[in-house]
């Protein structure tokens, strides 16, 4: 099956499907979206991923979107497509209109998807580790909600790219350190699983609340609390959690090595049950 695009209820290759320039996601960014990904057939957490994107809407002052009919939707691209480890993107624009920064009411979302295979992660990388670099966070102060305004995240990551590294993470002017580009940061000390609250400075990742649970189940303690990054060089592991990056473990950050320099036990165990829970 070719990559399939999803456009207001019609199913076509991606590249045969365009949106109109005045679409108010491509020039206001006024957009939302969500990623989610499939393992053997089945769609990890779609639950919660629409509910976030209905919040994301909500946020965003969208008019209301019935989740049952965007989940039959997902569930047409989903099937069609028969890729049984696929991406599947979902984006809502406000909707077309003339140029203007105000908004008619009269607006109609426009709805696309698209389907993809998931290109997975080379192993070699996730038993070495990753090098990451620290950024200033100068991000607007609604990250949580999952707008497509993400090109702060974008430069970032190309500055760590640039820079021989993997990817960055946020740290406030005040120096609490937030979450990654494209995915949420924790640190391990001893038996505590340790990662920043859910405020409006961060998204709340699906991937960082199921790790937090499994977690749990092995015994270990997660913990929503503030840290530095003095805090995090005193850690024995650091890791990064997503919906592609799944749990990736650190090895250097600012090319300061992060507990034994390369990802630990308890990362490697918790991406083991991530697995095992996915199946
Ligand atoms: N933070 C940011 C800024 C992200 O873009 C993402 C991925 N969309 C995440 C965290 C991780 O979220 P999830 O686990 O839901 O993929």
């Amino acid at each position: 099956m070719p990559e399939l695009a999803y456009l207001n209820g019609e199913i076509r290759p991606i590249n045969e499907t365009y949106v109109p320039i005045e679409d108010r996601g491509y020039q206001f960014g006024d957009a939302v979206y969500e990623f989610i990904a499939s393992y053997n057939g089945k769609l990890f957490c779609l639950k919660e991923h629409l509910d976030r994107l209905q919040k994301s809407m909500k946020g965003l002052s969208f008019p209301k979107l019935d989740k049952s009919f965007i989940e039959s939707a997902v569930y047409e691209l989903f099937e069609k497509a028969k890729m049984p480890r696929a991406g599947l993107y979902i984006q809502i624009s406000r909707g077309v209109a003339p140029r203007d920064h105000a908004w008619k009411k009269d607006i109609k979302l426009q709805i696309i998807m698209t389907i993809k295979k998931v290109d997975e992660l080379d192993p070699k990388i996730r038993t070495k580790g990753i090098d990451i670099i620290t950024v200033q966070d100068e991000r607007w102060s609604n990250c949580d909600i999952k707008t497509v305004q993400i090109l702060f995240n974008s430069m970032a990551k190309q500055k760590a790219k640039d820079q021989g590294a993997f990817d960055a993470i946020f740290v406030s002017k005040d120096g609490i350190v937030r979450e990654g580009t494209s995915s949420n940061f924790f640190i391990v000390k001893d038996k505590s699983v340790i990662t920043h609250p859910l405020t409006k400075n961060i998204l709340p990742g699906i991937t960082r609340m199921v790790i937090m649970d499994l977690a749990r189940d092995l015994g270990l303690k997660p913990e929503e609390k503030f840290f530095s990054k003095t805090d995090i060089f005193s850690a024995q592991e650091a890791f990064l959690t997503g919906t592609l990056t799944e749990i990736l473990g650190i090895k250097a950050i600012d090319d300061v090595p992060i507990g034994k320099g390369k990802p630990g036990e308890i990362t490697q165990k918790l991406y083991k049950a991530l697995r095992e829970k996915a199946k």
